[in-house]
């Protein structure tokens, strides 16, 4: 595809501003965003993290990049308190479901991938298993090692963060964080209370399920590193753009930085770092390892459909917290409902050939190209889903646009939005979804027909005041009733 001439801001962590996007080699991105710890369902706050991902690559792609988006599946050493404190969350997922480490993240993995699909998540370019990339996160940590970065303390490895002047520039708050050495009162073994786990040989937990030889011993490998390890891998040594949650830039972000630094010795390791803020619920924040959690499956267990809440999700911008309720997942509903309706009426208006000028093409009217050019800019202008659906929604409900030049222009908008608006579509062609509503006229005018040989002539006359309202117009003849749309060209039915 040929390359935009727009240019696309991103607010960066990483400096505290909104940057302009380049990428290391031209019109080609290296994308990696934390993916799941797959001890459970992901909840409806994960699903946004991922919601974000998507459309940052499909905008990128829209835009005419070539992205490799990597993520990773977390089954093996992430612990419930991300500074190495608390329980590992696989193991006491295992344990308290009777089931092997294994088959609880297979399990999960699939249902992760489920609940993407549904979402109209599109599927990373790589998806990598932690568990599968143990002997790159060893290398990484020898190099580490190397540089003088490391110290063994208590049976584990740690890294040690006075070696690395600039831990926690991407959080600089946190240097001086006065909760920081209470926090980790539980592990003497730590120098600085910032330092971090690169190896546990000595487990603090029993029964350790995955272990592995390495040169520390046996043991397993620490949450930060399988980021480090795996987006070196398949991304190089530095690349574009890194994601996740919010949660994780005082932590989990500054522990990669530190890592993957101290090993290759290139600086900086990721040019854009981009944050999503969290999806709340009234009563508070939503987490896993609480328990207290909505999954996906649960809105639709309500009634609700999975692309509703990816349209709630795009309602607000990724940066701003999101506050969920049951109210506000119903008005995104009826606004899904409402755009499904639209794009039924401009499909039945067209016709099954009728798609009118793709965009790009010449031919397309100033109006339309007027539509996708704000659009284009609202989610070049860091990613601003709510203004791109506001056009979405002017498009089509502009009056001076034909039907088939308003779908053509909103399935090119779709190919980030993800809505699913080409199936409705052809939902609508294929007459599946009673797209210009026909079959229900036709079962009207029948039921009218039905009243008036019962003579029923109130019921009879209410239908066709009905039907009146809805802009059908009834003739009765010798041979039964027709009916039309306005001006002439209507179909007759016999009854
Ligand atoms: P986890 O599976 O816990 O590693 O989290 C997966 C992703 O979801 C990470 O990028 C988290 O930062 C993100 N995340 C966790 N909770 C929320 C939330 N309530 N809202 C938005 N993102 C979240
Ligand atoms: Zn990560």
């Amino acid at each position: 595809m040929a390359q935009r001439s727009g240019k696309l801001t991103l607010y960066n962590t990483l400096g505290r501003e909104t940057q302009i996007f380049e990428p290391l080699v031209p019109g080609r991105v290296g994308f990696y965003g934390c993916g799941p710890t797959v001890y459970n369902y992901a909840h409806i706050g994960n699903l946004r993290a991922y919601v974000t991902h998507d459309i940052l690559t499909r905008t990128l792609r829209r835009m005419g990049y070539e992205v490799t988006h990597v993520m990773n599946i977390t089954d093996v050493g992430h612990l419930s308190g991300d500074n190495d404190d608390g329980d590992d969350k696989m193991l006491k997922s295992a344990e308290e479901r009777g089931k092997s480490v294994l088959e609880i993240a297979d399990f999960y993995t699939g249902a992760f991938f489920d609940d993407a699909g549904r979402m109209n998540i599109e599927r990373p370019t790589v998806v990598c298993k932690a568990t599968a990339h143990v002997g790159e996160m060893i290398d990484l940590i020898r190099r580490i090692e190397a540089n003088g970065c490391t110290y063994a303390s208590g049976g584990n490895l740690y890294f040690d963060v006075s070696k690395f002047p600039s831990y926690g520039e991407l959080a600089p708050l946190r240097r001086g964080d006065p909760n920081a050495r209470a926090r980790v009162r539980g592990d003497p073994n730590k120098r600085n209370p910032q330092d971090f786990v690169l190896w546990f040989t000595k487990s603090k937990f029993e029964g350790q399920a995955l272990a592995w030889d390495s040169p520390w011993g046996r043991g397993y490998p620490g949450w930060h590193i399988e980021c480090s390890a795996m987006s070196i891998k398949y991304l190089g040594e530095q690349f574009d753009i890194h994601a996740g949650g919010i949660d994780h830039v005082p932590i989990h972000h500054t522990n990669e930085i530190a890592q993957s630094e101290a090993a290759t010795g290139k600086r900086p390791w990721v040019r854009f770092w981009v944050h999503n803020e969290f999806l709340v619920l009234d009563r508070g924040k939503m987490s896993k390892s609480s328990g207290g959690f909505i999954t996906l499956r649960s809105l639709m267990d309500s009634g609700y459909e999975a692309l509703d809440y990816r349209y709630f999700l795009l309602g607000g911008h990724y940066r701003s917290q999101l506050q969920f309720s049951w109210e506000s997942l119903e008005t995104a509903r009826n606004a899904r409902r409402s755009l499904a309706e639209r794009i039924r009426a401009l499909a039945a208006k067209a016709g099954p050939g009728g798609i009118g000028t793709l965009p790009g093409a010449p031919g397309l009217s100033e109006k339309a190209a007027g539509r996708l050019a704000a659009f284009d800019r609202a989610l070049e202008d860091d990613l601003s889903s709510p203004r791109a659906l506001a056009e979405l929604w002017g498009l089509v409900r502009d009056p001076d646009i034909g039907p088939g030049e308003a779908l053509a222009c909103a399935f090119d908008m779709d190919r980030v939005l993800g809505l699913g608006l080409a199936a409705l579509a052809r939902a609508a062609f294929r007459g599946g979804d009673d797209p210009g509503g026909e079959r229900e006229i036709e079962g009207l005018v029948a039921e009218r027909a039905a009243a008036k040989k019962a003579k029923d002539y109130a019921k009879a006359d209410s239908i066709r005041a009905l039907l009146k309202e809805r802009g059908v117009v009834l003739e009765d003849g010798p041979s039964g009733t027709s009916w039309r749309r306005g001006p002439p060209g209507g179909r007759a039915v016999t009854n």
